[in-house]
């Protein structure tokens, strides 16, 4: 086991709080900030592939994370226009039987929860919250600080060669919608991925009879800052004009909606051989084009415990997490861009891509997700 001395973790979201249960499995002792109060998200859902699943399941999370997760039977591609169905790729008892573990998706608010629970439990972690790490670093010192820290990152500041976070010309839209609220041509047994020109809406169920809806257009950012509720929906309504009038209809009638400017984190240094090294969005924030944001985060958080227990010494551990890493944060943002791009399409691209999506059969669409999906992160 390397030595890792204290342990300090900035930012209790989805990476920290992997992380500090993943550690204290390997029987290293964390305490881990956040600036938050408490932690909730509010109008999100979120999407987890059975490649961060089995993580979550190996951390022993699955009997609570049953009682909040929907198991959607399939993730479907289909027009935005007309709502012809484009594609299908199996997911429910499929994606176990395939992969191992599910296709979930969660209210993010509700695996935040079972996460800080299960952290809180642990007698090995030690959670503060209300505590904002700023650029000197997290306040324990000397030992080995892990920037979970999110897109917006205060870590990397003192990361010497840490990347920067910029904005991708594109915003989420968020929100969350009563199952019962919703137009019939909605599969609340689905996920569904409506693709237009230079946008496109992801629906899908949540626990409590809820549904989320995400729609990903072009737009300016307005700083660093998420969920900002929208005032006026002209901006949203502009990027979707001529999509199918039901799906209009509900951009104009939500009850309320966030906007999300999208940052990525595409270069830079995630560790210093010594005492810092980040962790998800703060090393890499991504696209959420392939859905792979979070999971990423998971696996990253897993690993590193897998690294820092089995390497000589921390900075043999530390590189050899971070050559791991990358290579698989490629893979997956590559995915990110070429979805970004099919998704996007407009005119005789959207043609050509809807005639090779047409000749593709379900299980064969399957086939092209065994190396992400199947994924078994490091123990
Ligand atoms: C619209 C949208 C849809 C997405 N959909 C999916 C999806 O379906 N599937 C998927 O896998 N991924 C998805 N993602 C990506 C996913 O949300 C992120 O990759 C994931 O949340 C990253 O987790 P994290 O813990 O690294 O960062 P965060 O979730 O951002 O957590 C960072 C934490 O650090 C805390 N913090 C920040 N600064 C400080 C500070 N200075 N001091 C102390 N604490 C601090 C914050 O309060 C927060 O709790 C989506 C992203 C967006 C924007």
């Amino acid at each position: 086991m390397a030595e890792a001395g204290p342990i300090t973790i900035a930012g209790a979201g989805i990476a920290g709080l992997t992380a500090a249960l993943s550690l204290a499995r390997k029987g290293f002792s964390v305490s881990i900030f956040d600036q938050a109060t408490t932690l909730s998200e509010v109008g999100a859902g979120l999407q987890l592939s059975p490649n961060a699943t089995r993580v979550l399941e190996t951390l022993g999370l699955r009997p609570a994370l049953e009682s909040v997760w929907q198991l959607p039977e399939t993730v479907d591609l289909a027009d935005g226009k007309s709502l012809r169905r484009l594609a299908t790729v199996p997911a429910g008892r499929f994606a176990r039987e395939r992969w191992g573990s599910p296709y979930a998706v969660f209210h993010r608010g509700d695996l935040q929860r079972i996460l800080l629970e299960a952290v809180s439990n642990e007698p090995r972690c030690n959670v503060t919250l209300s505590q904002r790490i700023d650029s000197g670093g997290p306040p324990a010192g000397h030992g080995l600080q892990i920037g979970a820290d999110g897109v917006w990152s205060k870590t990397r500041n003192h990361l010497q060669g840490a990347g920067k976070s910029r904005f991708s010309g594109n915003i989420a839209w968020r929100m969350t919608l009563r199952q019962a609220d919703l137009p019939s041509f909605f599969d609340i047994s689905r996920v569904t991925a409506f693709l237009g020109g230079g946008a496109h809406m992801v629906a899908y169920p949540l626990s409590g009879g809820r549904f989320n809806i995400v729609a990903i257009s072009k737009g300016a950012a307005l700083g660093e800052n998420w969920n900002s509720e929208v005032p006026d929906r002209g901006e949203l309504q502009r990027a979707f004009a001529g999509w199918h009038p039901e799906l209009t209809a509900l951009l104009r009638h939500a009850p309320e909606i966030t906007r999300w400017p999208l940052h990525e984190v595409t270069d830079g240094a995630w560790h210093n051989g010594g005492e810092t090294v980040l962790i998800g969005d703060a090393a890499h924030a991504m696209m959420p084009f392939a859905a792979q944001g979070a999971a990423m985060a998971i696996e990253d958080a897993f690993e590193l415990a897998h690294f820092l227990a089995n390497g000589a010494d921390r900075a043999a551990a530390l590189q050899a997490f971070e050559e791991h890493r990358r290579r698989r944060i490629a893979r997956v943002r590559s995915r990110g861009a070429f979805n970004r791009f099919a998704y996007h399409a407009a005119g005789p691209l959207k043609l050509g891509r809807d005639i090779v999506l047409s000749l593709r059969k379900p299980q064969s669409l399957a086939g092209d997700f065994d190396w992400l999906y199947g994924y078994r992160a490091l123990d």
